[in-house]
């Protein structure tokens, strides 16, 4: 058997030199344990081996396994490919905890440290489990553009691009995309970056964010899309739990199953469990960040550590969402202890009512005319959501920051690398 990867730690006992080699086929290190008098060549090659060096060897599992820090090997060949140049600016056996800002910076060197490759073979899970559960549902992947006209919330946060003698941006959101195609494919997904121009730094915001987005046609109302969210949700969760049990022991994270379907409160019932516990939301104002934490830490001690706020106010809502007679809307968000993960709703899909939502947002129609105009065509009724990949991520193995579930940062103050 041919193992190949990178010695992340070396240690002589004696006559012994244990390597531990961080490789591709398991996220624990493979250690192999080099004795004088078994391999004598071997023993005198690994000696001084540098942690760091690139090598793969030749080998087979150790009849009697001891190590408990991963697989063990008896070696028979050792080649080595590379060796560092100078000491790694990291510990890549993680033994000094490194700031956030250095694992950013060498996040491609720390992949070596089996937590951290953990955490994004995890994040792999994540994106494959999803594609499954939509193949098994019949949904169609898509790809919408990424340089765009128009954005669907608003100029604010659109990251500017000059498109030849035209003005575009970086694509916020595939919303009125996926909506558009709604007058020809009943169920569409596709797994996208969102670009957002937000200034602000906090641990919830990049400015290139993932998302996992859906738009389902011939829905009765938002509850449909509420469930294929939190069906998704659970299966993601569950193809975790199977087939990441490795990167789950490595992280000590221990992670539940999910039972469906979620807590439902609506957003009204939001504001009154917030207002008696003293933080007033005024009239028609979305949840603040605060407000929402408050919220997920009430929800949390009655059990409810997932649940969907359902019927925004209008006044907090995009353009998009079908509106009810009473001044709420179909959006619904999906919140895990604090945290915004989702997004969704029904959408207005009757032309006029259309036209009017964005008259009364103070859009100008003249701007979505490419949007407007699939909805002349027999639009069904439909829905969808967005949900954040990192926020998602960082809810399930309990990590505090965005930043650390996302193998390359941009955020206001990285560009590089
Ligand atoms: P927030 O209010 O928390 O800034 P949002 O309501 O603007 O988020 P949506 O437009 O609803 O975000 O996007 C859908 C999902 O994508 C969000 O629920 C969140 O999980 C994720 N998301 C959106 N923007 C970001 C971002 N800047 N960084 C990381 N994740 C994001
Ligand atoms: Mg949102």
């Amino acid at each position: 058997m041919r193992i190949c990867g990178w010695v992340i730690r070396r240690k002589t006992i004696g006559k012994i030199v244990i390597l531990e080699i961080s490789g591709d086929t398991s996220s624990k290190p493979h250690v192999i344990a080099l004795k004088k008098e078994r391999e004598p060549e071997l023993f005198e090659l690994a000696r001084d081996l540098p942690v760091g060096t690139a090598l793969c060897f030749e080998g087979e599992l150790a009849p009697v396994q001891k190590s408990r820090r991963g697989v063990e090997y008896i070696a028979k060949e050792i080649k080595i490919y590379s060796r560092p140049l100078e000491p790694l600016p990291v510990d890549t056996i993680g033994k000094v905890p490194a700031l956030l800002d250095t694992r950013i910076r060498y996040r491609y060197l720390l992949l070596r440290n089996p937590a951290e490759k953990a955490i994004f073979k995890i994040r792999e899970s994540i994106l494959r489990a999803a594609r499954e559960y939509f193949i098994k549902n019949g949904f169609m992947e898509i790809q919408t553009p990424k340089i765009v006209a128009a954005g669907a919330e608003g100029g604010a946060t659109l990251f500017p691009v000059k498109y030849f003698e035209y003005n575009a941006y970086l694509s916020q959101s595939p919303q009125l995309y996926k909506q558009m195609l709604m007058s020809s494919v009943p169920r569409v997904y596709e797994i996208t970056p969102y670009f957002r121009a937000e200034k602000f730094d906090t641990p919830r915001h990049l400015n290139e964010s993932w998302g996992i987005d859906a738009e389902i046609g011939f829905i009765e109302s938002e509850e449909d899309v509420m469930n294929v969210l939190e069906n998704l949700i659970a299966y993601i969760v569950d193809y975790i739990r199977k087939n990441n049990v490795e990167e789950l022991e490595i992280l000590g994270v221990e992670l539940k199953p999910l039972t469906v379907p979620f807590k439902r409160i609506t957003f009204k019932e939001a504001v009154d469990i917030l207002s008696s516990e003293g933080v007033e939301i005024p009239e028609g104002e979305d949840l603040t960040e605060a407000a929402e934490k408050k919220l997920g830490e009430i929800m949390a001690s009655k059990g409810y550590d997932i649940f969907f706020i359902t019927r925004f106010p209008w006044e907090a809502t995009g353009f998009y969402y079908m509106r009810n007679e009473d001044g709420t809307t179909r959006k619904f968000d999906l919140d895990y202890k604090g945290l915004e993960l989702s997004s969704g709703g029904q959408r207005e899909h009757r032309y006029e009512k259309l036209v009017e939502a964005l008259r009364d947002k103070g859009l100008n129609p003249e701007g979505f005319k490419f949007y407007l105009e699939a909805f002349k065509y027999g639009m069904p009724p439909h829905g969808g959501f967005g949900l954040g990949v990192e926020r998602l991520l960082v809810k399930l193995l309990g990590l505090s920051n965005v930043r650390e579930a996302i193998l390359f940062v941009r955020d206001r103050n990285r560009l590089i690398p």
